[in-house]
């Protein structure tokens, strides 16, 4: 009989750990197995602020597929998925010929959120991904380099829309770069505005109270003006419009107000809402016995709140892994099993070697919770690629 043909789509967090737990479990003998990527790397998301304000070159932030998988038992394809049809079992590359499959796990990650609101695709930096962060640390740089010689030296003013843990993980690293970059490029501190805008009564909004005033305060002090309360409803060139008819004009503008799933999943007519799949328990699409769904394109719930889990990349690579084992026991001819998460804590970095979060609900303030998000950065990066890309790639904690 023919060999069954795993198709993965996305080498992100979930789409990597899947093809590497598939290479361990199921021989080459047993399955053939394709991933598809836009790239031929895979990058650390979960990273991208740092490249995106500057405090981290984004070479670091890439790892090559090559070399963490192994390509003699996974057929690394560089291609960028265009639509899925799932009825005839296919993938439509741009540029490559149709892949059928047997089996479909697509991780194909997470667009930027707008809620419909016109001019944020237009008018703002809101692309999360490598090519998004160079050009998002390229236009910064662009502005500083600008100001000597415009006639009108007026403020430089930087909004950041959505206080979640996007916005802020990226406003903490601006701030730990203006200084440099007033000096760099002669430009007086005080001529820095930073904005950081968010919706809901409170940044952050349902993470613990405490850690929340602690990273408030720590950009406050770094001169970041927070506008809480105070939904956002239109962004045109240079501006924003709050709902209260506020106008803030400003040179860059970064949105982060939130995630939805890859445009894919919607147009493969998979039922989703806000493109992201509320998946079987053990990761299948509903009504689709072939097709799993994992990472940020995917929705599980948390029994303990009946909310949704947000989408991490501590998620992505669990499920990951689970939608890999589940293929491979189909194809053995077992059953898939249920997902259950396991949620280690919470961490996010606030620039410099400042960071906040709980760690098994304990929480941790400044260096300890940064030694423990790097921490856990290499301990995702030994799972990713061993010894030799903690080597190359890993962080240091203190
Ligand atoms: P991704 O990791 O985004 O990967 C998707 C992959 O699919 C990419 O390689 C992309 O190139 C590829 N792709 C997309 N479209 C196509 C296409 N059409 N064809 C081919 N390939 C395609 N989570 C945490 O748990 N902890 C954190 O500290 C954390 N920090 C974050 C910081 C930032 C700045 C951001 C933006 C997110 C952070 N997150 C964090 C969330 C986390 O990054 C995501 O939940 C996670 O990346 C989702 O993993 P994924 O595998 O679904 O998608
Ligand atoms: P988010 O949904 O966590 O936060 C978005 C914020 O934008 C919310 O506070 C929301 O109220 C606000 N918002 C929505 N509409 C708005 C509007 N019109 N005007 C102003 N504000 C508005 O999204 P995110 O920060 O992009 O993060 C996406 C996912 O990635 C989340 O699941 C998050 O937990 C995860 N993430 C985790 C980390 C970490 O663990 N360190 C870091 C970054 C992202």
């Amino acid at each position: 009989a023919a060999k069954p043909r795993i198709v993965i789509l996305g080498a992100g967090y979930a789409g990597m750990m899947a093809a590497k737990q598939l290479q361990k479990n199921v021989g080459t003998d047993r399955a053939n197995v394709t991933l598809v990527n836009k790239h031929d790397y895979h990058y650390q998301t979960t990273w991208l602020h740092e490249p995106a304000a500057g405090t981290m070159h984004h070479d670091k932030a890439r790892v090559e597929i090559r070399k963490v998988l192994n390509p003699a038992r996974i057929n690394i394809v560089q291609d960028t998925v265009q639509h899925v049809r799932t009825e005839e079992k296919k993938v439509i590359l741009k540029d490559g010929d149709d892949l059928f499959y047997d089996y479909l796990i697509i991780g194909l990650g997470a667009i930027g959120e707008t809620f419909g609101i016109e001019g944020v695709y237009e008018h703002s930096y809101h692309k999360w991904t490598l090519d998004g962060a160079r050009e998002l640390k390229d236009q910064i740089e662009l502005q500083f380099a600008q100001y000597q010689n415009q006639e009108n030296q007026d403020e430089l003013t930087f909004i950041v829309a959505g206080a979640g843990f996007t916005g802020i993980e990226f406003i903490g690293e601006l701030t730990d770069r203006v200084p440099e970059l007033c000096e760099h490029y002669d430009v007086p501190r005080e001529k820095i505005r930073m904005y950081v805008i968010e919706a809901a009564p409170s940044a952050l909004p349902g993470f613990d109270p405490e850690l929340v005033e602690y990273a408030m305060n720590l950009l406050e002090q770094r001169g970041v003006e927070f506008k809480i309360n105070k939904p956002i409803s239109e962004v045109q060139e240079g501006r924003v419009i709050l709902k209260d008819g506020e106008e803030i004009s400003a040179n860059t503008i970064v949105w982060a107000t939130g995630v939805r799933g890859n445009p894919i999943i919607e147009d493969a007519g998979i039922e989703a809402n806000r493109a992201r799949v509320k998946v079987e328990p053990d990761l299948r699409a509903p009504g689709h016995e072939d097709v799993f769904i994992v990472g940020d394109c995917s929705l599980i719930i948390d029994e303990e709140t009946e909310r949704p889990f947000p989408p991490t990349a501590q998620i992505a690579s669990q499920q990951g892994v689970k939608a890999a084992e589940n293929v491979a026991s189909m194809i053995m001819g077992g059953t898939p099993t249920a997902f259950k998460p396991e949620i280690l804590g919470t961490l996010a970095s606030l620039g410099g070697k400042e960071a906040m979060g709980t760690v098994k609900k304990r929480k941790l303030f400044g260096r300890k919770a940064f030694f423990m998000k790097h921490m856990g950065d290499n301990r995702n990066l030994m799972r990713l690629g061993g010894l030799p890309l903690v080597l190359t790639k890993g962080r240091n904690p203190i």
